[in-house]
């Protein structure tokens, strides 16, 4: 097989990466944090391992790993809210078939 082929392992735990819902590396890039050109090269993770970035979502659809460490509501409201509404966006992209230039929030 192909090195290209084998590229869409979750670096932390080794697993498939399925479903750009189940994806940390799309949700940034829904975030603004990581370029379209950067998508097809940069490691992918599961947001179940991806504790860094997962543990922002506040979402009836997400539930947290046991062991993540939840940030301070206030404290951290703003980045809070961002990647949640991220993680609404990454839903909504994928329910509606929006092409992938278009996921990025503005
Ligand atoms: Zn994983």
């Amino acid at each position: 097989m192909a090195k290209c082929d084998q590229g869409y392992n979750c670096e932390i735990c080794g697993e498939p990466v399925k479903n750009i819902i189940e994806s940390a590396l799309y949700l940034r890039y829904v975030l603004g944090e990581v370029q379209l050109h950067e998508l097809f090269g940069a490691p992918e993770r599961h947001l179940h391992c991806d504790h860094e970035l997962s543990r922002y979502i506040r979402h009836e659809k997400y539930t947290h790993s046991t062991g993540v460490e939840l940030p301070d509501p206030e404290a951290e409201s703003e980045r809070i809210e961002r990647v949640t509404r991220g993680y609404e966006r990454l839903r909504e992209v994928v329910s509606q078939g929006i092409p992938i230039t278009e996921y990025p929030l503005k």
